[in-house]
Protein backbone atom coordinates (compact mmCIF):
# COMPACT_ATOMS: atom_id res chain seq x y z
CA UNK A 1 0.00 0.00 0.00
CA UNK A 2 1.03 3.35 -1.21
CA UNK A 3 -0.09 5.97 1.98
CA UNK A 4 -0.78 4.65 5.04
CA UNK A 5 -4.33 3.35 5.01
CA UNK A 6 -7.05 5.86 6.82
CA UNK A 7 -9.19 3.90 9.54
CA UNK A 8 -11.65 6.05 10.82
CA UNK A 9 -12.74 4.61 14.62
CA UNK A 10 -15.87 4.95 16.22
CA UNK A 11 -16.61 3.39 19.41
CA UNK A 12 -20.24 4.02 20.29
CA UNK A 13 -21.16 3.29 23.48
CA UNK A 14 -21.25 0.82 26.39
CA UNK A 15 -19.08 -1.55 25.69
CA UNK A 16 -18.22 0.00 22.47
CA UNK A 17 -15.28 1.91 22.98
CA UNK A 18 -13.36 -1.23 25.34
CA UNK A 19 -13.85 -3.13 22.85
CA UNK A 20 -12.51 -1.38 19.99
CA UNK A 21 -9.43 -0.29 22.00
CA UNK A 22 -8.80 -3.91 22.41
CA UNK A 23 -9.19 -4.51 18.83
CA UNK A 24 -7.11 -1.63 17.36
CA UNK A 25 -4.31 -2.61 19.67
CA UNK A 26 -4.27 -6.43 18.31
CA UNK A 27 -4.88 -4.58 14.75
CA UNK A 28 -1.85 -2.32 15.48
CA UNK A 29 0.37 -5.36 16.21
CA UNK A 30 -1.04 -7.10 13.21
CA UNK A 31 -0.19 -4.34 10.91
CA UNK A 32 3.33 -3.66 12.36
CA UNK A 33 4.55 -7.55 11.54
CA UNK A 34 3.79 -6.73 7.66
CA UNK A 35 4.90 -2.96 7.54
CA UNK A 36 1.68 -1.05 6.74
CA UNK A 37 1.05 1.92 8.23
CA UNK A 38 -2.56 2.72 9.24
CA UNK A 39 -3.82 6.75 9.84
CA UNK A 40 -6.58 6.63 12.54
CA UNK A 41 -9.00 9.27 12.67
CA UNK A 42 -11.49 8.99 15.54
CA UNK A 43 -14.74 10.19 15.82
CA UNK A 44 -18.15 10.40 17.86
CA UNK A 45 -21.49 8.07 17.00
CA UNK A 46 -24.69 6.99 18.89
CA UNK A 47 -25.23 8.01 22.42
CA UNK A 48 -22.33 9.77 23.10
CA UNK A 49 -23.07 11.89 19.67
CA UNK A 50 -26.55 12.45 21.12
CA UNK A 51 -25.23 13.52 24.45
CA UNK A 52 -22.22 15.89 22.84
CA UNK A 53 -23.99 16.96 19.68
CA UNK A 54 -27.90 16.40 19.85
CA UNK A 55 -27.26 13.73 16.80
CA UNK A 56 -26.26 10.14 16.61
CA UNK A 57 -24.74 10.48 13.24
CA UNK A 58 -23.25 14.06 12.11
CA UNK A 59 -23.25 15.09 8.54
CA UNK A 60 -19.56 15.42 8.84
CA UNK A 61 -19.07 12.33 10.65
CA UNK A 62 -20.33 10.41 7.12
CA UNK A 63 -18.34 12.27 5.16
CA UNK A 64 -15.43 11.74 7.05
CA UNK A 65 -16.06 7.79 6.32
CA UNK A 66 -16.52 7.94 2.96
CA UNK A 67 -12.95 9.41 2.89
CA UNK A 68 -11.72 6.75 4.86
CA UNK A 69 -10.58 3.11 3.61
CA UNK A 70 -12.44 1.36 6.65
CA UNK A 71 -14.46 1.81 9.64
CA UNK A 72 -13.66 0.31 13.20
CA UNK A 73 -17.21 0.20 14.63
CA UNK A 74 -17.98 -0.55 18.34
CA UNK A 75 -21.79 -0.41 19.52
CA UNK A 76 -24.17 1.77 19.85
CA UNK A 77 -27.10 2.39 22.24
CA UNK A 78 -28.27 2.31 26.01
CA UNK A 79 -30.97 2.91 28.26
CA UNK A 80 -30.32 6.26 28.75
CA UNK A 81 -31.21 7.05 25.10
CA UNK A 82 -34.24 4.64 24.85
CA UNK A 83 -36.87 7.39 25.09
CA UNK A 84 -36.11 9.40 21.86
CA UNK A 85 -38.90 8.84 19.09
CA UNK A 86 -38.26 5.38 16.97
CA UNK A 87 -37.45 7.47 13.68
CA UNK A 88 -35.82 10.42 15.58
CA UNK A 89 -32.06 11.67 15.21
CA UNK A 90 -31.53 11.19 18.83
CA UNK A 91 -31.85 7.41 18.74
CA UNK A 92 -28.22 5.49 18.94
CA UNK A 93 -29.07 3.07 16.24
CA UNK A 94 -29.72 5.49 13.67
CA UNK A 95 -26.08 6.18 13.56
CA UNK A 96 -25.69 2.96 12.25
CA UNK A 97 -28.61 3.09 9.89
CA UNK A 98 -27.76 5.99 8.61
CA UNK A 99 -23.84 4.55 8.32
CA UNK A 100 -25.05 1.75 5.94
CA UNK A 101 -27.39 3.67 3.97
CA UNK A 102 -25.23 6.41 3.50
CA UNK A 103 -22.07 4.78 2.63
CA UNK A 104 -24.06 2.09 0.34
CA UNK A 105 -22.96 -0.73 2.03
CA UNK A 106 -25.85 -3.20 1.37
CA UNK A 107 -24.04 -6.73 1.98
CA UNK A 108 -23.52 -7.46 5.69
CA UNK A 109 -21.27 -10.41 5.82
CA UNK A 110 -21.12 -12.77 9.37
CA UNK A 111 -18.87 -15.63 9.72
CA UNK A 112 -19.93 -18.26 11.71
CA UNK A 113 -16.87 -20.75 12.66
CA UNK A 114 -17.07 -22.76 15.71
CA UNK A 115 -13.03 -23.18 17.00
CA UNK A 116 -11.79 -26.22 17.81
CA UNK A 117 -11.31 -25.16 21.90
CA UNK A 118 -14.29 -23.70 21.75
CA UNK A 119 -16.84 -26.95 21.13
CA UNK A 120 -17.33 -27.36 25.17
CA UNK A 121 -17.99 -24.13 25.30
CA UNK A 122 -21.33 -24.22 22.52
CA UNK A 123 -24.58 -24.31 24.12
CA UNK A 124 -24.89 -27.00 21.69
CA UNK A 125 -23.81 -30.79 21.73
CA UNK A 126 -20.33 -31.49 20.85
CA UNK A 127 -20.79 -33.35 17.51
CA UNK A 128 -23.78 -30.52 16.32
CA UNK A 129 -20.73 -27.86 16.31
CA UNK A 130 -17.75 -29.35 15.49
CA UNK A 131 -16.18 -28.25 12.33
CA UNK A 132 -18.87 -25.31 11.78
CA UNK A 133 -17.91 -23.01 8.98
CA UNK A 134 -20.48 -21.02 7.63
CA UNK A 135 -20.57 -17.23 6.13
CA UNK A 136 -24.06 -15.42 6.83
CA UNK A 137 -24.54 -12.73 3.76
CA UNK A 138 -27.43 -10.55 4.68
CA UNK A 139 -28.78 -7.61 3.03
CA UNK A 140 -28.40 -4.62 5.01
CA UNK A 141 -29.82 -1.46 3.43
CA UNK A 142 -33.35 -2.79 2.63
CA UNK A 143 -36.54 -4.77 3.94
CA UNK A 144 -38.34 -3.85 7.11
CA UNK A 145 -35.93 -1.69 8.71
CA UNK A 146 -35.87 0.91 5.91
CA UNK A 147 -39.15 0.75 3.83
CA UNK A 148 -41.35 3.11 3.82
CA UNK A 149 -44.79 3.85 5.39
CA UNK A 150 -43.14 3.07 8.94
CA UNK A 151 -45.53 4.41 11.07
CA UNK A 152 -47.66 4.42 14.20
CA UNK A 153 -51.84 5.85 13.62
CA UNK A 154 -54.84 6.53 15.44
CA UNK A 155 -57.92 4.51 13.98
CA UNK A 156 -61.32 4.83 15.53
CA UNK A 157 -60.57 1.64 17.00
CA UNK A 158 -57.36 2.71 18.80
CA UNK A 159 -53.58 2.73 18.07
CA UNK A 160 -52.50 0.87 14.86
CA UNK A 161 -48.95 0.66 13.24
CA UNK A 162 -47.11 -0.03 9.91
CA UNK A 163 -44.11 -1.16 9.26
CA UNK A 164 -43.13 -1.85 4.63
CA UNK A 165 -41.22 -4.70 3.48
CA UNK A 166 -39.96 -3.86 0.01
CA UNK A 167 -37.52 -5.10 -1.95
CA UNK A 168 -36.62 -4.28 -5.55
CA UNK A 169 -34.80 -6.48 -8.03
CA UNK A 170 -31.03 -4.42 -8.10
CA UNK A 171 -31.53 -4.21 -4.62
CA UNK A 172 -31.91 -8.32 -4.49
CA UNK A 173 -29.06 -9.08 -6.96
CA UNK A 174 -26.51 -6.98 -5.86
CA UNK A 175 -26.42 -9.04 -2.67
CA UNK A 176 -27.34 -12.00 -4.57
CA UNK A 177 -23.70 -11.55 -6.45
CA UNK A 178 -21.85 -10.31 -3.48
CA UNK A 179 -22.79 -14.06 -2.18
CA UNK A 180 -22.26 -16.12 -5.46
CA UNK A 181 -19.11 -14.44 -5.33
CA UNK A 182 -17.99 -14.97 -1.97
CA UNK A 183 -18.85 -18.84 -2.41
CA UNK A 184 -16.75 -19.23 -5.18
CA UNK A 185 -13.66 -18.42 -2.55
CA UNK A 186 -15.37 -20.97 -0.11
CA UNK A 187 -16.91 -25.02 -0.54
CA UNK A 188 -19.37 -23.49 -3.58
CA UNK A 189 -22.40 -24.13 -1.93
CA UNK A 190 -25.43 -21.37 -1.51
CA UNK A 191 -28.45 -21.64 0.46
CA UNK A 192 -30.86 -18.88 0.03
CA UNK A 193 -33.06 -18.15 2.86
CA UNK A 194 -36.69 -16.90 2.73
CA UNK A 195 -40.02 -16.82 3.53
CA UNK A 196 -41.88 -17.89 -0.25
CA UNK A 197 -44.26 -19.11 0.49
CA UNK A 198 -45.73 -16.15 2.48
CA UNK A 199 -44.58 -13.09 1.38
CA UNK A 200 -44.46 -11.41 -1.95
CA UNK A 201 -40.74 -10.21 -1.34
CA UNK A 202 -39.59 -13.47 -0.58
CA UNK A 203 -40.97 -15.02 -4.34
CA UNK A 204 -39.79 -12.14 -6.13
CA UNK A 205 -36.00 -12.97 -4.18
CA UNK A 206 -36.38 -16.38 -4.95
CA UNK A 207 -36.30 -15.63 -8.67
CA UNK A 208 -33.92 -13.14 -9.01
CA UNK A 209 -31.24 -15.33 -7.04
CA UNK A 210 -32.28 -18.04 -9.33
CA UNK A 211 -31.41 -15.98 -12.26
CA UNK A 212 -28.11 -14.83 -10.76
CA UNK A 213 -27.41 -18.67 -9.56
CA UNK A 214 -27.33 -19.32 -13.69
CA UNK A 215 -24.74 -17.02 -13.98
CA UNK A 216 -22.59 -19.37 -11.33
CA UNK A 217 -23.24 -22.80 -12.70
CA UNK A 218 -20.17 -23.78 -10.42
CA UNK A 219 -21.85 -23.01 -7.29
CA UNK A 220 -24.56 -25.24 -5.84
CA UNK A 221 -27.82 -23.10 -5.23
CA UNK A 222 -30.56 -24.12 -2.82
CA UNK A 223 -33.51 -22.25 -1.38
CA UNK A 224 -34.96 -23.10 2.24
CA UNK A 225 -37.64 -21.34 3.89
CA UNK A 226 -36.84 -18.95 7.26
CA UNK A 227 -38.45 -21.50 9.83
CA UNK A 228 -37.12 -24.44 8.55
CA UNK A 229 -33.31 -22.93 8.57
CA UNK A 230 -33.74 -21.83 11.92
CA UNK A 231 -34.08 -25.55 12.90
CA UNK A 232 -31.53 -27.04 10.55
CA UNK A 233 -28.82 -24.40 11.95
CA UNK A 234 -29.00 -26.01 15.11
CA UNK A 235 -29.66 -29.38 13.96
CA UNK A 236 -26.98 -30.12 11.38
CA UNK A 237 -25.20 -26.25 10.99
CA UNK A 238 -22.15 -28.27 9.77
CA UNK A 239 -24.35 -28.44 6.28
CA UNK A 240 -24.27 -24.70 5.49
CA UNK A 241 -21.69 -22.73 3.65
CA UNK A 242 -22.91 -19.24 2.57
CA UNK A 243 -25.97 -18.82 3.30
CA UNK A 244 -27.91 -15.12 1.63
CA UNK A 245 -30.66 -13.56 3.71
CA UNK A 246 -32.96 -10.64 3.56
CA UNK A 247 -32.23 -7.95 6.63
CA UNK A 248 -34.75 -8.87 9.18
CA UNK A 249 -34.09 -12.45 8.96
CA UNK A 250 -30.16 -12.14 9.19
CA UNK A 251 -30.62 -9.92 11.98
CA UNK A 252 -32.50 -12.91 14.24
CA UNK A 253 -30.62 -15.90 13.01
CA UNK A 254 -27.26 -14.75 13.36
CA UNK A 255 -27.65 -13.87 17.26
CA UNK A 256 -28.70 -17.62 16.76
CA UNK A 257 -25.99 -18.61 15.11
CA UNK A 258 -23.93 -16.84 17.69
CA UNK A 259 -24.70 -19.60 20.21
CA UNK A 260 -23.14 -22.30 18.19
CA UNK A 261 -19.66 -20.40 18.03
CA UNK A 262 -20.51 -20.09 22.13
CA UNK A 263 -21.46 -16.77 22.57
CA UNK A 264 -22.63 -13.08 21.06
CA UNK A 265 -19.47 -11.47 21.97
CA UNK A 266 -17.22 -13.77 19.43
CA UNK A 267 -18.80 -12.89 16.33
CA UNK A 268 -17.07 -10.26 13.64
CA UNK A 269 -19.04 -8.77 10.95
CA UNK A 270 -18.05 -6.89 7.81
CA UNK A 271 -20.44 -4.65 6.09
CA UNK A 272 -19.75 -3.76 2.32
CA UNK A 273 -20.83 -2.10 -0.71
CA UNK A 274 -19.67 -2.03 -3.99
CA UNK A 275 -16.11 -1.02 -3.62
CA UNK A 276 -13.55 -1.76 -0.73
CA UNK A 277 -14.83 0.40 2.18
CA UNK A 278 -16.07 -1.79 4.50
CA UNK A 279 -17.54 -1.09 7.91
CA UNK A 280 -16.11 -3.53 10.41
CA UNK A 281 -18.36 -4.23 13.71
CA UNK A 282 -18.67 -7.34 16.40
CA UNK A 283 -22.13 -8.17 16.28
CA UNK A 284 -23.17 -7.75 20.19
CA UNK A 285 -24.52 -4.51 21.14
CA UNK A 286 -23.44 -2.29 23.83
CA UNK A 287 -24.31 -4.51 26.92
CA UNK A 288 -25.06 -2.12 28.92
CA UNK A 289 -25.32 -4.42 32.02
CA UNK A 290 -21.47 -4.96 31.88
CA UNK A 291 -20.33 -1.69 30.40
CA UNK A 292 -17.42 -0.13 32.32
CA UNK A 293 -16.59 -3.25 34.35
CA UNK A 294 -13.75 -4.20 31.70
CA UNK A 295 -14.72 -8.11 31.31
CA UNK A 296 -16.72 -7.57 28.23
CA UNK A 297 -15.22 -10.15 25.49
CA UNK A 298 -13.21 -8.31 22.73
CA UNK A 299 -12.95 -11.28 20.11
CA UNK A 300 -15.94 -10.14 18.20
CA UNK A 301 -13.98 -6.98 17.79
CA UNK A 302 -10.61 -8.24 17.43
CA UNK A 303 -12.06 -10.72 14.68
CA UNK A 304 -13.63 -7.99 12.94
CA UNK A 305 -9.94 -6.44 12.25
CA UNK A 306 -9.29 -9.27 10.50
CA UNK A 307 -11.77 -8.93 8.36
CA UNK A 308 -10.85 -5.49 8.19
CA UNK A 309 -7.54 -6.49 6.84
CA UNK A 310 -8.99 -9.54 4.27
CA UNK A 311 -11.96 -7.18 2.59
CA UNK A 312 -11.05 -3.73 2.66
CA UNK A 313 -6.75 -3.72 2.85
CA UNK A 314 -6.13 -6.62 1.05
CA UNK A 315 -4.05 -8.12 3.48
CA UNK A 316 -4.68 -11.75 3.84
CA UNK A 317 -1.79 -12.91 5.45
CA UNK A 318 -2.30 -10.17 8.35
CA UNK A 319 -6.25 -11.43 8.46
CA UNK A 320 -4.67 -14.84 8.95
CA UNK A 321 -2.33 -14.01 11.84
CA UNK A 322 -4.91 -12.33 13.95
CA UNK A 323 -7.61 -15.52 13.41
CA UNK A 324 -4.65 -17.49 14.24
CA UNK A 325 -3.56 -15.77 17.15
CA UNK A 326 -7.30 -15.91 18.75
CA UNK A 327 -7.32 -19.44 17.94
CA UNK A 328 -4.23 -19.81 19.86
CA UNK A 329 -5.47 -18.23 22.91
CA UNK A 330 -8.27 -19.92 22.79
CA UNK A 331 -6.57 -23.22 22.77
CA UNK A 332 -4.60 -22.17 25.52
CA UNK A 333 -7.89 -21.76 28.07
CA UNK A 334 -8.12 -18.37 28.36
CA UNK A 335 -11.82 -17.01 28.48
CA UNK A 336 -13.90 -14.34 29.25
CA UNK A 337 -16.74 -14.31 31.53
CA UNK A 338 -19.01 -14.87 28.99
CA UNK A 339 -17.18 -18.27 27.61
CA UNK A 340 -16.04 -19.16 30.52
CA UNK A 341 -17.31 -22.94 32.20
CA UNK A 342 -18.36 -23.81 35.28
CA UNK A 343 -14.48 -24.07 37.26
CA UNK A 344 -13.21 -21.92 34.97
CA UNK A 345 -11.33 -18.22 36.45
CA UNK A 346 -12.26 -15.63 33.83
CA UNK A 347 -9.87 -13.08 32.68
CA UNK A 348 -10.95 -8.96 31.64
CA UNK A 349 -11.20 -7.37 28.16
CA UNK A 350 -7.33 -5.99 28.61
CA UNK A 351 -5.72 -9.71 29.71
CA UNK A 352 -7.54 -10.76 26.69
CA UNK A 353 -6.31 -8.27 24.13
CA UNK A 354 -2.99 -8.83 25.77
CA UNK A 355 -2.78 -12.34 25.04
CA UNK A 356 -3.56 -11.96 21.49
CA UNK A 357 -1.35 -9.11 21.02
CA UNK A 358 1.31 -11.65 22.27
CA UNK A 359 0.31 -14.51 19.99
CA UNK A 360 1.01 -12.12 17.03
CA UNK A 361 3.85 -11.46 17.79
P1 LIG B 1 -26.27 -6.84 23.62
O1 LIG B 1 -25.64 -7.55 22.49
O2 LIG B 1 -25.70 -5.51 23.95
O3 LIG B 1 -26.21 -7.75 24.93
C1 LIG B 1 -26.91 -8.99 25.05
C2 LIG B 1 -26.26 -9.82 26.17
O4 LIG B 1 -25.00 -10.28 25.72
C3 LIG B 1 -25.98 -9.00 27.42
O5 LIG B 1 -26.18 -9.82 28.54
C4 LIG B 1 -24.53 -8.61 27.30
O6 LIG B 1 -23.89 -8.43 28.55
C5 LIG B 1 -23.96 -9.81 26.56
N1 LIG B 1 -22.85 -9.40 25.71
C6 LIG B 1 -22.92 -8.78 24.52
N2 LIG B 1 -21.70 -8.56 24.02
C7 LIG B 1 -20.84 -9.06 24.93
C8 LIG B 1 -19.43 -9.13 24.98
N3 LIG B 1 -18.65 -8.63 24.00
N4 LIG B 1 -18.86 -9.71 26.06
C9 LIG B 1 -19.61 -10.21 27.04
N5 LIG B 1 -20.95 -10.19 27.04
C10 LIG B 1 -21.56 -9.61 25.99
O7 LIG B 1 -27.82 -6.71 23.26
P2 LIG B 1 -28.98 -5.94 24.05
O8 LIG B 1 -28.77 -6.05 25.52
O9 LIG B 1 -30.22 -6.40 23.43
O10 LIG B 1 -28.80 -4.41 23.64
C11 LIG B 1 -28.11 -3.45 24.43
C12 LIG B 1 -28.03 -2.15 23.63
O11 LIG B 1 -27.23 -2.36 22.46
C13 LIG B 1 -29.39 -1.65 23.14
O12 LIG B 1 -29.41 -0.25 23.27
C14 LIG B 1 -29.42 -2.06 21.68
O13 LIG B 1 -30.21 -1.21 20.91
C15 LIG B 1 -27.95 -1.92 21.31
N6 LIG B 1 -27.53 -2.74 20.18
C16 LIG B 1 -26.61 -2.18 19.36
C17 LIG B 1 -26.09 -2.90 18.30
C18 LIG B 1 -25.04 -2.28 17.44
O14 LIG B 1 -24.55 -1.21 17.76
N7 LIG B 1 -24.65 -2.90 16.35
C19 LIG B 1 -26.52 -4.22 18.08
C20 LIG B 1 -27.44 -4.80 18.97
C21 LIG B 1 -27.93 -4.04 20.02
Amino acid sequence: MASAARIVVLPGDGIGPEVTAAARRVLDAAVSRVGIALDYVDDVVGGAAVDAYRVALRPQTLRLCKTADAILFGAVGGPKWDDAAPDSKLRPGSALLGLRKGLGLFANLRPVRVDAAMVATSALRPERVRDVDLLVVRELTGGLYFSRPKRRYMTARGEAAVDTMRYSTPEIERVAVRAFELARLRRRRLCSVDKANVLETSRLWRAVVNRVAERYADVACSHMLVDAFAMELLRRPQAFDVVLMENLFGDILTDEASMLAGALGMLPSASLGAGTLGLYEPIHGSAPDIAGKGIANPIGAILSTALLLRWSLNQEDAAQAIERAVSQVLGAGLRTADIARDGETPVGTAVMADAIVKALR
